[in-house]
């Protein structure tokens, strides 16, 4: 396990990469992939947004806030070079995957405190990004539809137009987040609220599924939610429906309350792992490894349902995601060379299992919560750049003591399934007594869910 914990913890520290150097006047510069010239500041490479928004930068702002710094600093020079953020950079604009979650790495550092860079022409970018398609992966395809109709449809010729929706809604949510927290007029940021409820598009109430729309409100017919590609990204149905960060109340309501939500949870471990294959013409090898891992349809190889476990947080049942994240630690990574249930992707995978260890895991990067399962070790201390650190102590925790019966925050009771980024940062001693068999009295109540704009007051 510890074995396991550090390789994770080594590899996902390779990212991004640094593109800059120091030169002999003693100036940070770096090489613009834009313009060919060298230019001062920071840039970063190596890193693909779609990937990395969800646990790897997550972990980079709560550990080393002050490389955050010189990674926005990064985009800046970014923006002004290239005229768009990047959303997979290997330097520079890749054409690779989908969504606009640039809109998360610069809303989730502002809110978390990074300070220091020029914050204002990153909100320029983010809206520039938000309402125009770039070149290769930037901006957003298919934008004129989707601030349009709510979506992007499925039968105007835009590929993955499903998960494009649900990513830019989730992005959407992040520039109002931070158009919020830069005091910026209510008329100018409440279309991204608006927008960041465009998830509800998509939603199928006869299959309980996200579901391709096309252009006239129809659903996409046939539709088979084992469908890989097509409508999603890499995954299928099963994997996109919880692709609603930002609002999971809302998804539990539109499925009919929190035990048919569970229920839905639950059928994902226990549906066969079969496939439809036909939009790849081959069986990816993100396919071959939902199916070598045999837990059913959970995909844990690839990204889109890497925050599901989690999700048991919201619906009152966390003890099913202390099960499955236990599980999943113990059955997709090991120390080896062939130790990752799937691509690494920039840190993404190991950041899932260095959190996860940790207790916890940033479903949602821009609420500035995680959501709380158990901790894998007896004792694990993170040392903060602050001076201050985070103790997570489980002394009875073992194989079989894998549940949590109470949990305290610097000595008080403790029944949330969240736990606050910042009350993280002011240093925090989680002390979790373990258990062989799940407390179904502890968070259990409305109050102990972790954030989602339909609980907002
Ligand atoms: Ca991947």
């Amino acid at each position: 396990m510890i074995y396991t914990f550090y390789s994770c913890l080594y590899r996902m520290l390779f990212f991004p990469n640094r593109l800059y150097e120091v030169n002999a006047a003693g100036q940070t510069v770096h090489y613009s992939p834009y313009n060919g010239k060298v230019m001062p500041g920071y840039m970063f490479a190596g890193t693909g947004f779609w990937d990395t928004f969800r646990a790897l930068y997550p972990f980079l702002n709560l550990v080393y806030p002050s490389m955050v710094k010189e990674m926005q600093e990064g985009l800046v020079n970014d923006y002004k070079e290239g005229g768009w953020l990047p959303e997979w950079s290997s330097p520079g604009y890749a054409d690779c995957m989908i969504g606009n979650n640039s809109a998360s790495i610069v809303a989730e550092a502002y809110i978390k405190g990074a300070r220091g860079y020029d914050i204002e022409t990153l909100y320029q970018a983010l809206k520039h990004g938000a309402n125009n398609t770039g070149p290769n992966a930037t901006g957003r395809r298919g934008v004129e539809y989707y601030n349009k109709l709510g979506y992007v449809p499925y039968n105007v010729g835009i590929n993955e137009n499903a998960a494009r929706t649900l990513e830019y809604a989730y992005d959407d949510f992040a520039i109002y987040e931070l158009g919020k927290a830069l005091h910026k007029p209510e008329s100018e940021i409440a279309i991204y609220k608006k927008h960041a409820q465009n998830y509800r598009n998509l939603y199928d109430p006869e299959t309980g599924l996200m579901r391709g729309k096309n252009e006239d409100g129809s659903f996409e017919k046939p539709f088979n939610p084992f469908k890989w590609g097509d409508a999603f990204t890499e995954g299928n149905s099963w994997h996109y429906t919880w692709g609603v960060f930002q609002d999971i109340q809302g998804l539990i309501n539109l499925m009919g309350g929190k035990h048919k939500f569970v229920e839905k949870l639950d059928s994902v471990f226990t549906l066969p792992p079969i496939f439809d294959d036909s939009y790849y013409g081959t069986v990816i090898h993100e396919i071959r490894e939902m199916q070598i891992a045999n837990m059913g349809q959970y995909a844990h190889g690839n990204q889109p349902i890497q925050h599901m476990i989690y999700l048991y947080d919201y619906a009152g049942e966390p003890w099913k995601g202390q099960y499955w994240a236990r599980e999943t630690m113990n059955r997709m990574y090991r120390a080896t060379p062939d130790g990752y249930c799937g691509d690494e992707d920039n840190g993404q995978t190991s950041a899932w299992y260095v959190f996860s260890a940790m207790g916890f895991y940033s479903v949602c990067p821009v609420s500035g919560q995680y959501a709380l399962s158990a901790p894998l070790f007896k004792k694990l201390t993170v040392n903060l750049e602050n001076g201050k650190t985070i103790n997570i102590n489980a002394p009875a925790n073992s194989a079989a003591n894998k549940y949590v019966k109470t949990l305290t925050l610097n000595g008080k009771p403790y029944d949330y399934n969240w736990v606050d980024h910042k009350a993280l940062l002011d240093g925090a001693n989680l002390n979790f007594d373990m258990s062989p068999v799940p407390n179904k009295q502890r968070g259990i109540k409305d109050l102990d869910v972790p954030y989602s704009m339909s609980n907002e007051k």
